[in-house]
């Protein structure tokens, strides 16, 4: 069978299901996605430091040689293994954790070059994980090597033979999406070309043309991409749900009702985004609309208002949650505000039972339920709707822009008028303007600024030990004023992280990085964890018992909820009024204030801690922003700044695809040009731009469209 570049990886030559299933777990599905997945730095042994020269705590590259034999210790929970290397008499301890085989691998004698960071321990020096080779086994005109993201049991070696196969194979099946005379004008090569140089550089100069190119063309997909897959045919049409002329009474009355119902009076920002969503609804051109709002601005009710009104009128509408407990919490806050009203709602998430999911997909085909809540679980193919005419997605990004667009088109029941739907994205990236218009095309904007009235801005501070007495204090503190408590960890357990982070301390009792679970034996060696009641809450937990802890949390009956950053997007709980974070650092800026966005809400003071005893520069301008600014677009601005491509708002969480090469914020202008030079070409209607124009579809659905596998 001919390999395509959609062919999963395990159809190539060396890669069997254990090595593709973890190739999943980096997002790597397809020989595509292999291809593309580009390198995160290289080790350049063409370039090697002097011994005589370095400074601790620098990351340097050395050739060395192997002093000891290396000495394992299998007692130790993290297995690390020892020699010394040296050079000019210099002699640097190395360890290895979790790292067993090494032992196996290195001799006295060897030469190895050597990539890591140099820091002083007990007097001597030491490099901790570093990168190694045998000098024996590099080509001399390969010097310089990819370093790619890694996960446990993949090497940066393994990835460039399998990427060295690919590229042999489907490297001329490489879609150009940069027209010709742009690629003359900027000095661009093809796409196997260009792919080589940036997995197999003759020299890091090559090694950043490639990248440059890669940007570019991450850009033009983006950009041209995201536009394309946004344009509607003029022959689609949405319900013209609510009429021009005033509410017949009836109408009306369940109106004032539901907002009644509140609870509160909305914020005037919050009026207003009704306000443009109620004259959307009032034209058969589909609605295509952002609400941008900072967290805790108050986005759920606009968008229950919003399907409210669209009940009122007789209509369906869907509101997607990116996860299961977010989409029981708004189907929670909608039974509430809709009470009393007549109008039915509908829950349905994956795991809902078969029988219940029948009778709920009946009751959408029958038209009885209007406001219908879910998870993708939703998007089956199954699913038909009798009136819909308003589709919101919460945190949009988590879907695929395809999936949304799947729900987007389907007709109605009867197969006749009107064709398409109104749709309405909210988000709490508050990113800035320019940016959006990339990201997002030509969509309409409703920012809502105002936080609802009453809110007293969480007090935030930061300790740097992780045994400060504050993290204690805290804690009884809201203990005794019946508050409720998050905790955030950076990870669930012993974890591997990727190949050669730096993290791991010499001293091998602390494995640095504070878990979930070791977060929970913490509190419960402090006492407060036998005395009141503590949940743990992650990614990877069942279904059924994410549920059932967050409903206790809600309850009150658990008083601490210990979790990962699963709690980032959307959790509501207006008693919980202290956030710690342990291991803050880890985090950009735009994730910490969407921690920070989940206490405050009901009116009490409220505490953020961050934990975090990373002392380096960057580390301590992200503490220091967060203690001092409470706006989110302002953290957004200077958090896109202190990111590298690749890492841009850490990940897809926050609504932004994340880019290999490119950088939203610095490149921003390179992302206009991209635009402007082959948006130009596109429209001229030669063969050419009728080419691009396919391949750029076809790779914009390749690279940011395949939703499933963002869920
Ligand atoms: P987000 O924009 O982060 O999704 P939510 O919709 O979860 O914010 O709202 C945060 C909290 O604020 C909720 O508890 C909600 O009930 C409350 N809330 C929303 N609007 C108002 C308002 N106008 N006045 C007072 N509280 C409000
Ligand atoms: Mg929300």
């Amino acid at each position: 069978m001919r390999v395509t570049l959609t062919s999963p990886v395990v159809s190539l030559y060396g890669i069997g299901p254990t090595a593709s299933e973890k190739l999943a777990k980096l997002e790597i599905y397809n020989i595509y996605d292999l291809i593309t997945y580009i390198p995160r730095r290289y080790n350049d042994w063409s370039n090697i430091s002097d011994i005589m020269d370095i400074g601790q705590d620098l990351e340097v590259s050395l050739k060395l040689m192997v002093l000891t034999m290396p000495s394992f210790n299998p007692k130790s929970r993290l297995k690390p293994i020892s020699f010394f290397v040296g050079d000019k008499g210099i002699r640097i301890k190395v360890t290895f954790f979790n790292q067993p085989y090494l032992a196996e691998k290195y001799m006295r004698g060897d030469e190895v070059f050597c990539h890591g960071k140099l820091t002083v321990f007990n007097g001597g020096l030491q490099l901790v994980n570093p990168y190694m080779e045998k000098v024996s086994s590099v080509d001399e005109d390969e010097l310089v090597k990819p370093v790619y993201k890694l996960t446990a049991g993949i090497t940066s070696k393994q990835i460039s033979k399998w990427v060295k196969t690919a590229l042999d194979l489907c490297g001329d099946q490489m879609l150009q999406v940069i027209p010709e005379e742009v690629v003359r004008k900027r000095g661009f090569v093809t796409p196997k070309e260009c792919y080589r140089m940036i997995h197999f550089p003759s020299d890091i100069d090559e090694a950043n043309r490639a990248r440059s190119q890669v940007a570019y063309e991450e850009l033009v997909l983006l950009g041209i991409g995201m536009r394309m897959s946004q344009k509607r045919s003029a022959d689609e049409i949405a319900p013209v749900v609510i009429p021009s002329g005033s509410l017949p009474s009836d109408k009306a009355s369940a109106w004032k009702k539901i907002i009644a119902n509140l609870g509160f009076e909305l914020t005037e920002d919050q009026k207003n985004a009704i306000k443009n969503i109620q004259q959307d609804l009032m034209k058969d051109m589909p609605m295509n609309r952002l609400v941008q709002g900072d967290v805790g601005s108050g986005k759920t009710a606009v968008a229950i208002l919003a399907m409210a009104m669209t009940a009122i009128m007789g209509y369906q509408s869907v509101l997607l949650a990116p996860t299961s407990v977010l989409a029981t919490q708004h189907f929670n806050t909608a039974l509430n505000i809709l009470k009393g009203s007549g109008i039915e709602c509908e829950l349905l998430l994956g795991k809902t039972s078969q029988s219940e999911k029948t009778r709920i997909k009946k009751a959408i085909e029958k038209g009885s339920a209007k406001v219908i809540i879910g998870t993708h679980a939703l998007l089956t193919d199954d699913i038909v709707f009798s009136d819909l005419a308003l589709v919101i997605a919460d945190e949009q990004h988590r879907f695929g822009v395809k999936q949304r667009s799947k729900l987007l088109v389907r007709k109605n029941a009867q197969g006749k008028g009107p064709n398409s739907v109104h749709n309405l994205v909210m988000t709490a990236t508050p990113i800035p303007r320019t940016l959006a218009m990339v990201i997002y095309g030509d969509m309409d904007t409703t920012v809502i600024k105002q936080k609802p009235k009453g809110r007293i801005p969480v007090t935030t501070y930061f300790t740097n030990d992780k045994d400060s007495r504050d993290i204690k204090d805290l804690i009884m503190r809201m203990m005794n004023s019946g508050d409720q408590v998050y905790i955030v960890c950076a990870k669930i357990d012993d974890e591997t992280e990727e190949e050669g982070t730096f993290f791991l301390r010499y001293d091998e009792s602390d494995d640095s990085i504070t878990s979930v679970i070791q977060m929970k034996e913490k509190l419960e060696k402090w006492g407060i964890g036998k005395e009141y009641p503590t949940g743990i809450l992650y990614g990877p937990m069942p279904e059924k018992e994410k549920l059932s802890v967050m409903e206790k949390f809600s309850s009150g009956e658990i008083r601490i909820l210990i979790s990962t950053t699963v709690i980032e997007v959307g959790v509501d709980n207006p008693n919980a009024n202290a956030m710690i974070i342990m291991d803050a650092d880890r985090f950009g800026l735009s994730t910490l204030h969407q921690l920070r966005g989940r206490v405050g809400r009901g009116g009490r003071p409220s505490y953020c801690l961050l934990v975090s005893e990373n002392k380096s520069e960057n580390s301590l301008i992200r503490m220091t922003m967060m203690c001092q600014s409470s706006d989110g677009f302002e953290l957004a601005r200077k958090d896109l700044e202190l990111r590298g491509p690749g890492d841009f708002f850490g990940t897809r969480q926050h609504g932004i695809p994340a880019l290999r090469a490119a950088n939203l914020y610095t490149d921003l202008e390179l992302a206009r040009q991209a635009v402007t030079e082959v948006g130009g070409v596109i429209g001229s209607g030669t063969e050419e731009a009728l080419r691009i124009e396919k391949n750029i579809k076809e790779l914009f659905d390749l690279r940011f469209a395949s939703s499933e596998r963002t869920l």
